[in-house]
């Protein structure tokens, strides 16, 4: 994979979504910034569901839209699920005191990222997911070492 090399999948339905998330498991190591793109509906908390799946998370899985942040305490890291669609102005990141969530033990999924503007950390990777026909289209594209190794491992 190139520098910047995007990763494209078709996704016919809500299971192969799940099945994607739940691959990435097995290769996700902390730290680790992912945003998830996407319009409402796209899958974004659908995909995160199941990299939670995939790392054997046995309970609910709440859209944090209301909560903004879930956290998934792991053996070794904690998993923050951000859906910042909600902000009203990119300052509320510091209202709500995000940046303490962010460290070296932590693998951190963002919906809707831009939301947050400049207070948004930088992403390793970014996931896209699109509407096409009945199911979704899967982008990946990393923008660090460490979000080209964690692709690598989980893509090809
Ligand atoms: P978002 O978090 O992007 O707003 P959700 O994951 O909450 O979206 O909802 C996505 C909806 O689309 C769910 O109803 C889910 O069942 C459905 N879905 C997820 N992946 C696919 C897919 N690959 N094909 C068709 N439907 C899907
Ligand atoms: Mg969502």
């Amino acid at each position: 994979m190139t520098d910047n090399a995007a990763v494209s999948r078709f996704l016919p339905d809500e299971e192969a979504t799940l099945a994607l998330g739940a691959e990435w498991a097995q290769s996700l190591a902390a730290p680790l910034v992912v945003y998830l793109q996407g319009d409402l509906g796209a899958g974004k908390t659908t995909f995160t569901r199941g990299l939670l799946r995939g790392l054997r998370h046995e309970g609910a899985v709440k859209s944090p839209t209301y909560a903004i942040v879930e956290s998934y305490p792991f053996d070794g890291f904690t998993l923050h699920h951000f859906d910042l669609y909600r902000f009203s102005m990119p300052e509320e990141w510091e209202d709500a005191g995000l940046d303490d969530l962010f460290g070296a033990d932590c693998v951190c999924l963002i919906e809707w990222p831009q939301q947050g503007g400049e207070f948004t950390p930088a992403a390793d990777i970014t996931v896209s997911l699109e509407h096409a026909g009945e199911g979704r289209r899967f982008t990946a594209a990393a923008h660090t070492d460490k979000g080209r190794k964690s692709l690598e491992a989980w893509l090809n």
